[in-house]
């Protein structure tokens, strides 16, 4: 390790340190994982990884400890008052909403509705935050963790709890009655320390985030369909035409959305398409 030795800290454990570790090797770089240990080296790059608690990692890059982190967005606003952090990307895994719920038998139905009553969170900044900012007065009861029982225990009247798909409430005989924050894992650094290999990590794990978004597409198309086709797929730029071996074809590559694959396909078909691949993209850089 030295001064110029970019140091990222991951989550060791928990839900966002696989999608983490994936998209670290997706992007290229070489490492192993062993257990229990603190660093890894990346063969391949002047990297750290420095593997702590999510929850921790806001305040390791705040304080200069490592330059870069992947963490929670709800975690970045719980604790980003206390240091000067920037949001340098948005991750794509992770998503997740601090929400509010109430016990099915309560008779809040709405957020304006926790006026005067005790709300139990994980997450007491964001959600004095958002409470003052709509002059709504509740009492707030921190906890660390199962913040779901907090009703049952008698000691909260409501939650505000991160939730994706609901069914944790669900069990816990609880009703979501609003959202508070949307969130999604991110990648961190100091304000003001976007200095040239932090930027460059960015673009690096944006290109395999929004190749992860994209399909690569190929087919054949008799000469005189090429202009609906074209139209269909126009690709990045616009698609690359190359000749076919065979008079009158020629095949067409592009780049297209994957949500719009199944769209796609079949009025490429009806657009006398023939021959059509879809691959998936490694990175992307537009
Ligand atoms: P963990 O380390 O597993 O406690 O998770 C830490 C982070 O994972 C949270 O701060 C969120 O950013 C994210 N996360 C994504 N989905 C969820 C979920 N359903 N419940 C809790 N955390 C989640």
């Amino acid at each position: 390790m030295t001064a110029d030795t970019i140091r990222i800290a991951v989550p060791n454990k928990g839900r966002l340190q696989e999608p983490t570790l994936r998209l670290l090797r997706d992007a290229g770089l070489n490492f192993e994982v062993t257990d229990r240990s603190l660093t890894a080296r990346v063969r391949n790059a002047d990297i750290e990884l420095l593997f702590v608690r999510a929850e921790d990692i806001p305040e390791l890059v705040g304080d200069g400890v490592a330059r870069l982190g992947i963490t929670g967005q709800d975690l970045l606003a719980e604790l980003s008052d206390d240091h000067e952090l920037e949001l340098l990307l948005d991750l794509g895994f992770g998503r997740c909403r601090l929400a509010a719920a109430v016990p099915h038998g309560s008779e809040v139905d709405k957020l304006e509705d926790l006026s005067g009553l005790r709300v139990a969170t994980s997450h007491p900044r964001v959600v004095r935050g958002f409470f003052d900012d709509r002059g709504i007065d509740v009492g707030l009861v921190p906890l660390r963790g199962s913040i779901e029982v907090a009703p049952r225990l008698g000691v909260a009247d409501a939650v505000v709890d991160l939730v994706s798909t609901g069914s944790t409430l669900i069990i816990n005989g609880l009703r979501e009655i609003g959202t508070i924050l949307q969130s999604e894992a991110v990648l961190i650094a100091r304000k003001g320390a976007g200095d040239g290999e932090g930027v460059r990590m960015a673009t690096a794990l944006q290109a395999v985030v929004a190749a992860r978004g994209k399909r690569y597409i190929l087919l054949n198309s008799p000469e005189h369909a090429l202009g609906r086709i074209a139209t269909l797929i126009p690709g990045l730029e616009a698609p690359t035409v190359v000749p076919l071996a065979e008079a009158g074809w020629v095949a067409v590559h592009s780049v297209v959305e994957a949500d719009d694959v199944w769209r796609l396909l079949p009025a490429l078909s009806e657009a006398g398409a023939k021959g059509i691949l879809v691959l998936p993209i490694d990175q992307v850089l537009a």
